[in-house]
């Protein structure tokens, strides 16, 4: 059935090394994906984002969907070449989005009616449409069309809604047009509540995908229970399908789900942060605009070997960030998905040599 190979080349604990094969190139995972919502990463080239070792990125059907539009960027011979990212590409499905960012929702059993925040023109996002526009793109993994649960909710409520995106799963399932080298994945919600995770975790499995994503966490629960439900959900997933962790996370974040078996990862952190002079380091999470930097001639990161620490100062970033110049962004952004794709090879090389449980963050207690 599967289109995405996977690969597991070493295992630590429940962590494992492994690589997933697309049609666009092999990823070694663990694996970050750096958030490209609107068919770029922001303050970044496609080289840029190449080089610091991204293999893939994720980009979001809701965005592209309203502008420029699925069709257009399909007459345009598709994401890969419109955006010029010759790597794997993940398309999320819009479910996120559309219940964050569009006006006027109705959800129903069909999907979402919505009005787009842009110009307000109507639009109707089915689990169908949305695989549609995901393969107009011609996203490399495709994911199910689901609603992402609000936190906190009652568990009726997450009851619900868990059964609507298993039934739409199961839609976003038959939608999906078989292609060698892209696969589909379903997403687990259910909550914070440890049976519903099973029995998300267990009906997808029915259903088959090519890989599996644990979603709607991230969202204000706190760490130690976003573990809880990788926990509820990972031993009910196939060892041998990659498994993805959806919005996370903090570096602490990632090291600890990879511990507990998650393969890839996406966050908007280390872009964001990049734009708001935040850098994550060897040394810890350090403010660029902080005064206590304007005079500092060592680099952002001794160890990095990003644009941003070949050649700058801390004190010379430090007035980019304060004067707001767009090279602080660029520079920035670079870094931290630098420092991101680092500590994925960090991860994996510890997960190969047997030695995860030593693995340590800068600041981290043993
Ligand atoms: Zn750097």
């Amino acid at each position: 059935m599967s289109g995405i190979g996977f690969e597991i080349l070493a295992r630590d604990g429940m962590a494992r090394a492994g690589r997933l094969l697309t049609a666009h190139g092999a990823i070694a995972t663990p694996a970050f994906m750096p958030v490209g919502t609107a068919a770029t990463v922001k303050a970044m080239t496609p080289d840029g984002v190449a080089a610091t070792g991204a293999q893939i990125v994720l980009a979001n059907t809701y965005h592209l969907m309203l502008r420029p539009g699925a069709e257009r960027i399909a007459a345009l011979g598709g994401l890969h070449c419109f955006m010029n990212w010759p790597g794997a590409i993940l398309t999320d499905s819009g479910g996120f989005q559309v219940m964050s960012l569009a006006a006027l929702r109705k959800l129903g059993e069909d999907g979402v009616e919505f009005r787009s925040h842009l110009d307000g023109s109507r639009h109707l996002l089915t689990p169908e449409r949305s695989v549609a526009i995901q393969h107009l793109l011609g996203a490399d993994i495709t994911m199910a069309f689901d609603e992402c649960t609000p936190f906190p909710a009652a568990r009726e409520a997450v009851e619900a809604s868990m059964a609507l995106t298993l039934r739409w799963a199961e839609r976003s399932r038959a939608a999906f047009d078989e292609r060698p080298g892209h696969g589909i994945f379903g997403i687990v919600q259910g909550g914070v509540h440890d049976d519903l995770r099973r029995h998300a975790a267990e009906r997808l499995v029915a259903i088959g995908f090519d890989g599996y994503a644990i979603g709607g966490l991230a969202i204000g629960e706190g760490q130690a229970t976003t573990f809880a439900m990788v926990e509820a959900s990972v031993p009910f997933l196939p060892t041998d399908r990659p498994r993805y962790l959806m919005g996370v996370g903090k570096p602490a974040d990632i090291v600890g789900a990879v511990r507990r078996g998650i393969d890839m990862f996406d966050c908007v952190l280390p872009t964001r942060s990049g734009r708001t002079g935040q850098a994550f380091t060897r040394e810890g999470t350090l403010n660029l605009r902080n005064a206590r930097h304007a005079d500092d001639r060592t680099p952002l990161d001794r160890l990095c070997r990003c644009p941003a620490c070949s050649g700058f100062s801390r004190a010379y970033l430090h007035h980019l960030t304060k004067a707001r110049e767009i090279l602080a962004s660029m520079l920035l952004t670079a870094h931290n998905l630098t420092y991101y794709a680092d500590l994925m090879v960090d991860l994996r090389a510890a997960i190969a040599a047997g030695r995860l449980a030593d693995f340590r963050l800068a600041g981290e207690a043993a």
